[in-house]
């Protein structure tokens, strides 16, 4: 028997409930779904078998058997905790190894790991200014972003989505302003899909003299060469004062990172507060993170297959009527699909019967995209079938015409 429990009467935690009536009301509650199996492009959730169209595995490496074997042997012979935080003793050799391989694999003098890629942003962000500096963050820019950004008490301004003019307008405002500079931009914006101005950006901090910053998280694995990221891809390595990148997305496993300068990578082992107070990874998330990143050099035929599938997978939305973008939200360049709906009761109706159809495609509604810009978020990935995206498109369309949406 499992314990039942009761549901609370105490009222001290009453506005939260009433909350939750709320999102009820507006047919954006949700419940999480559950995985029963592994993340894969077929795989069970709730019980029931759909194909996957909502994660971040992009290149498969979630499960791929090199990975799986070098977590199993860093736990055989290392554990299965560091046991303490990186500044105290909880800095493992493998840790290091795995600094050093993203510093070369990035072509940067040094590499940072945090637990997470929200920890990097939130950990670098606030530790690199204070109250008298200035932040220029686009408007889309991803919420770890602005929490750091909250917690510098650096003063925040905000440009419009990928409008260098109105960065640069920013910018001269506060040329004489003695505080630093720091422009920020996603490399990938994670709803839509587009690719930030960075070569531009990069002109402006070199004009005005600012911090240049690239949050590289679905870029990471997926945009330059071998997956080496946006700021690859413009081939602005030399001009980003700090990249961030994540371990979470198609590297498969956990983490996030800073890669730039020795002096700026040994202030955030200073400064960092999550480096500082937060324990490291497990041996395993390390050893399964290096194994990930022989794999982008020696398996790049994943990543033409993750860009083949995806041009595959938008050339048929669009000639199917969907909206995917480009009229009233920015167009998608990368895997990042999504398919406008707008309403956001709508959107998650839509999600909830493609999830009944044998679809995994999350509805995404405000506040994590703006009101009437509610979508369908796709995500293709490397491990796609041609078949399973063609019966994917087919269940996408005969359940848009039946809700009234094609
Ligand atoms: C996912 C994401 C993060 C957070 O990465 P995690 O490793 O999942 O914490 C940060 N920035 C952007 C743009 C993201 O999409």
């Amino acid at each position: 028997m499992s314990p039942t429990s009761t549901p609370s009467t105490r009222p001290q935690l009453a506005h939260l409930s009433a909350q939750l009536d709320d999102l009820r009301a507006r047919g954006t509650y949700f419940r999480l779904r559950v995985l029963e199996d592994e993340q894969a492009s077929v795989c069970h959730y709730d019980g029931r078998e759909v194909i996957n169209l909502a994660s971040n595995n992009y290149l498969g490496l979630c499960n791929h058997p090199k990975l799986r074997e070098a977590a199993i042997a860093a736990t055989e012979k290392y554990g299965v905790g560091s046991g303490a935080v990186r500044t105290i003793a909880g800095t493992m050799r493998i840790h290091m190894e795995l600094e050093e391989k993203i510093a070369a694999f990035k072509g940067v003098e040094a590499c940072v790991v945090f637990q997470s890629g929200f920890a990097a942003n939130a950990g670098t962000v606030s530790s690199i200014l204070g109250k008298e500096d200035f932040i220029l963050s686009d408007e889309l820019n991803h919420a770890s972003i602005i929490d750091g950004a909250r917690l510098s008490r650096a003063k925040i301004k905000v440009f419009r989505h990928k409008d260098v003019a109105h960065a640069e307008e920013l910018l001269k405002e506060i040329q004489n302003e003695p505080g630093r500079k720091l422009v920020i931009t996603d490399g990938v914006f994670s709803m839509d899909g587009d690719i930030g101005p960075v070569a531009q950006l990069c002109d402006l901090c070199d004009k005005y003299g600012a911090i240049m910053m690239v949050d590289d998280a679905h870029a990471s694995g997926v945009l330059g060469r071998n997956g080496r990221g946006s700021v690859d891809h413009f081939g602005c390595t030399q001009r980003v004062d700090v990249q961030v990148g994540t371990l979470s997305k198609a590297i498969g496993a956990l983490g996030g990172y800073v890669c730039g300068s020795r002096d700026l990578i040994d202030y955030l082992y200073h400064r960092a507060r999550p480096f500082l107070f937060s324990t490291s990874h497990p041996p395993s998330v390390a050893a399964t993170c290096i194994a990930a990143f022989d794999l982008l050099e020696s398996e790049p035929e994943r990543i033409e297959r993750l860009w083949s599938n995806t041009r595959y997978f938008q050339e048929q939305l669009k000639i199917a009527g969907f909206d995917i973008g480009g009229k009233t939200t920015p167009a998608s360049e990368t895997p990042i699909t999504p398919i406008l709906i707008g309403d956001g009761r709508k959107t998650m109706d839509f999600s909830r019967a493609l999830f009944e159809q044998g679809l995994m495609a999350t509805g995404i509604a405000f506040p994590t995209v703006p009101e009437g810009k509610a979508r369908i978020r796709c995500i293709m990935t490397s491990e796609h079938t041609r078949q399973q995206i063609d019966q994917a498109l087919e269940i996408l369309t005969t359940t848009a015409k039946r809700l009234e949406i094609l």
